[in-house]
């Protein structure tokens, strides 16, 4: 490709509402345009990144058995009512009609679409197990499409679906699946973990996130500082806490708390370790069909982790409420305790389970209930709460957990006969007998790979790409296009390199430009290599860069074959 007709819009204005280093580098060197909020067009470089990395996610999947198709974006909204999900998905779930009012949705994700083929086709045990996966574009409304391609409406995703007719069949091709994506982002070259993950909404047994570590990641994560313990915080286990402070002794009783509120003045008001007292968290819970308000009470020295809170009530989600809502509802801020707590559903931290001595709210102004003892709830009140943190013992091996920031590239789940019950999806089993499939999906953000690659790998001056993602492996650089010399060099290089490589993979930058601003789009650009053929050549010499390295080294300008071997 000669660059004088090669389209890469290169820029020194990163867009005005970019933070990251990836969307700014993304931007500047051409590599996406922003059309909309959360709505990108991938111009030639980055859509020959995204090709790249399909390649590597193609040739793993395909070798583990996988099946590569596509199913259409449009999806009939009828599949998503089917299996509830058009009523559960909330705001980030496009839905439109067409000329003729007929409703569809486009797709955030394939369940109901893959479930719905594999219902056409797969009658059969014999049939089975199968996995169906595609690469295309997903839709979802983000509340707040952020940050380039990381987190953006219209993204580009791997998402396969796995049907079985028996559980370990399943366990097998999640470990299949599992395996496959430490080889993709092995050949990334990424630094990731595989963390234990919250299974939500979705149910299921088992769920696990790919997590490439990046301060720039939106995502908490727990790793043992001793085994292999690693978990998102939404799902984030912990050794159950203990506390080397004095606990209070005494009798239950009522105690006056004037104005005492917050946890921090009550430890000080009594004197102890708010490991001993009790917090109310209440937020507004949203259902399908009714909102209502739900109080959580977790030891004082912790903090409500909201996914947990969400599962343990089944909400659709949770919000914020003031005051004033409180009220309404005849709850006394700084006073909500468990104890006679009524007309208002509640949960216990698991911790807290049977715990004595405690300090808690008497749900009466200005009082507190101090040596409670926390027993004699229902089993169904107690549910995992907290948000497990930094110094934490780890579950496994009880030594201390760490605390990073990782962005979640890849998910894979259990999904059992979710969507094949509700969508009454069956095959023939062994016996004649009707049975739901078993089911497991896996998914893996294509163009979140493209941000996540340019986040990590790049530098100050730009993208760094390696070969096997890169767009181009080499930038062979005339310093001025007039010398007759270089440019006749230049041209037999590249015409050496395209026969050995093919000509998408060399770049010729013949344009007329001054070489510092040729070496500025190079360094941008983040392609491996530059040759670049220089005053140098007059004593037969070039310069042979390394774009990770930014390291240079002058060659015989004859030995060709230095280069073809580099980039083999
Ligand atoms: P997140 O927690 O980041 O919102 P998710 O859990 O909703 O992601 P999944 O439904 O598991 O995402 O989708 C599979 C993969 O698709 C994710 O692991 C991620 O790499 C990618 N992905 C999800 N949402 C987006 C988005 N808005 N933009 C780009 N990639 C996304
Ligand atoms: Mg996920």
């Amino acid at each position: 490709m000669k660059f004088s007709k090669f389209f890469a819009p290169t820029s020194k204005e990163a867009p005005k509402d970019a933070v990251l280093k990836s969307h700014i580098l993304l931007s500047r060197a051409g590599y996406i345009m922003q059309q909309s909020s959360g709505i990108y067009n991938y111009l030639p470089l980055g859509y020959s990144v995204i090709e790249n990395i399909k390649k590597i996610v193609n040739k793993h999947m395909q070798n583990s058995g996988a099946n590569y198709l596509n199913l259409s974006y449009a999806t009939d909204a009828n599949l998503w009512k089917k299996s509830g999900r058009y009523y559960q998905f909330g705001d980030e779930l496009l839905r439109f009609l067409d000329r003729k009012e007929n409703e569809y949705v486009l797709a955030p994700t394939h369940e109901e679409s893959m479930v719905d083929v594999a219902a056409s086709f797969l009658k059969s045990y014999k049939q089975l197990p199968i996995n169906l996966y595609q690469i295309t574009s997903k839709f979802r409304d983000e509340a707040r499409p952020r940050f380039g391609l990381m987190r953006a409406k219209e993204f580009i995703m791997k998402d396969a679906y796995s049907f079985h007719s028996d559980e370990q069949s399943l366990d097998d091709e999640f470990l299949n699946m599992q395996n496959t994506y430490c080889k993709i982002l092995e050949e990334l070259n990424l630094d990731y973990r595989i963390v234990e993950a919250d299974s939500g909404a979705i149910g299921g047994s088992g769920s696990r996130e790919f997590m490439v570590l990046s301060d720039a990641g939106e995502d908490d994560i727990l790793l043992c500082t001793k085994c292999s313990y690693a978990a998102n915080v939404e799902a984030a286990k912990r050794a159950k806490k203990t506390c080397a402070n004095e606990r209070p002794e005494g009798d239950a009783s009522k105690f006056k708390t004037p104005n005492i509120k917050s946890i921090e003045e009550l430890s000080n008001f009594f004197k102890v370790d708010s490991f001993y007292t009790i917090k109310a968290i209440v937020k507004k819970a949203i259902y399908e069909n009714e909102q209502k308000l739900v109080v959580f009470f977790v030891r004082g020295c912790d903090e409500l982790e909201e996914t947990k809170a969400k599962s343990a009530c089944k909400a659709l989600e949770l919000i914020d409420i003031d005051e004033n809502e409180l009220k309404q509802h005849g709850l006394i801020a700084g006073f909500i305790g468990p104890i006679g707590l009524a007309g208002v559903d509640f949960y216990i931290d698991n911790e807290l389970e049977n715990e004595e001595n405690m300090i808690c709210g008497a749900n009466e102004i200005d009082y507190h209930l101090i040596n409670i003892k926390i027993t004699n709830f229902n089993k169904q009140r107690y549910a995992d709460l907290i948000k497990v943190q930094k110094d934490d013992n780890c579950p496994h091996c009880g030594n201390k957990l760490d605390s990073t920031k990782g962005i979640e590239v890849g998910h894979i789940f259990k999904l059992g006969t979710k969507y094949s019950s509700s969508m009454n999806a069956t095959y023939l089993d062994e016996n004649g007998k009707t049975q739901p499939y078993i089911m497991g999906c896996y998914g893996i953000g294509v163009s979140r790979l493209l941000a996540v690659l340019a986040q990590t790998k790049g530098d100050d001056k730009g993208l760094v790409f390696d070969k096997k993602v890169a767009p181009f492996y080499i930038d062979i650089i005339i310093q001025d296009i007039k010398d007759n010399d270089q440019t006749k060099y230049a041209n037999d290089v590249y015409k050496t390199l395209c026969d050995e490589f093919g000509d998408g993979l060399i770049l010729l930058d013949d344009r007329n430009e001054r070489i510092g601003a040729k070496l500025k789009d190079y360094e941008l650009i983040g392609i491996p290599y530059a040759l670049v053929i220089g005053k140098n050549y007059l004593e037969g010499k070039v310069e042979l860069i390394n774009r990770a390295t930014l390291e240079k080294e002058l060659i015989d300008a004859s030995d060709i074959s230095k280069i073809i071997n580099l980039l083999k």
